[in-house]
């Protein structure tokens, strides 16, 4: 039997319609920006894999920092107990934080990492004695698959059989260009209301939602709202950490911090499930109390498990070094070059690109959504050409590793001008 073979029968993928999904592709190695399969043929990784790789696939320096971490302490239960690897990484973190940031709160994915921010602002308000339970969000946003995530995500297609189970959220327009003050006036009536908790966003780029951008000027007016209100804000940065919009967080473009900030995906550089929840001194010192029913009593079996804080300490050693942000200051200019270029290409609605992040809203007759067939003719384009691509809907969208080449990007950019040329009309 082959791979394949022995998988259907066994394995169920996320995100996969099983019953007309084509054969999965068997990976049986990563090195640096590519995957290579079991017949050595060489596929670039566009997406980074699913937006968490940083410096490259197999990195020798975080191989080797893991599997020494491996022989020292593999995992200990967190709650009564502490290790270095996760108090260096919350120490090092909070360097590299929003200064307003003072607590580090580990989980294991990003959508715990929603969770447990959820959760905080919720019991805040709960350990004040204030009733507020509501939240505010954009349309349009993803957060997660957990069932708080899908409650402040869009409500579409991917979570309709649980609409009824979701909580109350209060829906924004987003606030991109030309929709600014459709955003604020929505913004400013939803305030009115006295029971709102919370404000979660992701900040600059709504990843799942199609890379769908917005202004740093016109969040940070959406977040001093929320502080003149007293809500607490949220801000998402599960995807656009670690560099991938150009500064090291988001939140580094806003003069306004979110009082709780959310991480996962580039966290351990790609290479272990690791989810962060920061948050503001005054949000810990309302969980501080001689009442054991103010306590936060949420974790995971594996919180802040050391292999995975080791994989992180390693990715963050890399960051220190001038090259991580060299090569995402050069994908940021190549984009940009690429960007001129295709800007006035027939078959395209959009381009937008921030940092690490070039996206391309194409043509098409059919509604767009996710769920759109141009998507499933566009991965397969790319595949046979050796290059990973995963259309969001009509959305392409190139997110690589860092440590991409530029001849690599060049490839991939040569074959979407072909695929524009040769298959939109
Ligand atoms: C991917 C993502 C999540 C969910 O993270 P998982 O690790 O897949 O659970 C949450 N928020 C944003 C903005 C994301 O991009």
């Amino acid at each position: 039997m082959t791979l394949q073979e022995r998988d259907k029968k066994v394995v169920w993928h996320p995100f996969t319609q099983v019953k007309i999904a084509p054969q999965p592709i068997s990976i049986v190695r990563g090195e640096g920006a590519c995957f290579y399969d079991e017949k050595g043929k060489r596929y670039i990784d566009g997406i980074a894999s699913w937006w968490v790789n940083v410096h490259g696939h197999c990195h020798p320096y975080l191989t080797k920092k893991v599997s020494e971490q491996l022989q020292t302490l593999e995992h200990a239960i967190f709650s009564g107990f502490t290790h270095e690897p996760a108090v260096q990484l919350a120490e090092r973190l909070l360097k590299r934080l929003p200064a307003n940031q003072s607590k580090i709160f580990y989980s294991d994915n990003g959508s715990t990492a929603v969770e447990v921010a959820l959760k905080m602002a919720f019991q805040y308000w709960s350990n004040l004695s204030i009733s507020k339970t509501k939240v505010i969000a954009f349309e349009n946003g993803y957060h997660g698959d957990t069932f708080g995530g899908m409650s402040v995500g869009a409500r579409n297609a991917f979570n309709l059989p649980f609409a009824k189970l979701l909580f109350d959220v209060i829906h924004i327009p987003v606030p991109v260009e030309g929709k600014e003050e459709e955003s604020i006036n929505a913004l400013n009536n939803a305030l009115k209301q006295d029971d709102i908790a919370a404000f979660i966003f992701e900040p600059l780029v709504q990843g799942a939602g199609g890379m769908v951008m917005y202004s740093s000027e016109v969040l940070d007016k959406l977040i001093k709202m929320c502080r003149d209100k007293k809500v607490i804000t949220i801000a998402d940065e599960v995807m656009t950490g670690f560099g991938r919009t150009g500064k090291f967080f988001a939140s580094d473009h806003l003069e306004h911090k979110a009082d709780i900030i959310c991480l996962s995906k580039g966290l351990t550089g790609g290479v272990m499930p690791l989810g962060v929840t920061s948050c503001a001194q005054f949000i810990y010192d309302a969980f501080m109390s001689d009442d054991k029913m103010k306590t936060f009593f949420h974790g995971h079996s594996y919180t802040a498990n050391p292999t995975a804080c080791s994989a992180s300490l390693a990715s963050m050693d890399l960051f220190d070094k001038p090259e991580a942000f060299e090569n995402i200051k050069r994908i940021d200019q190549q984009h940009k070059l690429f960007m001129q270029k295709i800007q006035s290409h027939k078959a395209l609605i959009d381009v937008r690109q921030l940092g690490t992040i070039i996206a391309f809203e194409v043509k098409t007759n059919e509604k767009t959504n996710y769920l759109n067939s141009l998507s499933e003719i566009i991965s397969e384009f790319f595949i046979s050409r050796g290059i990973i691509l995963r259309p969001l809907g009509n959305v392409l969208y190139v997110l690589p590793p860092y440590c991409i080449s530029n001849d690599d990007l060049r490839f991939i950019y040569d074959a979407i001008m072909e695929f524009l040329d040769e298959n939109v009309e």
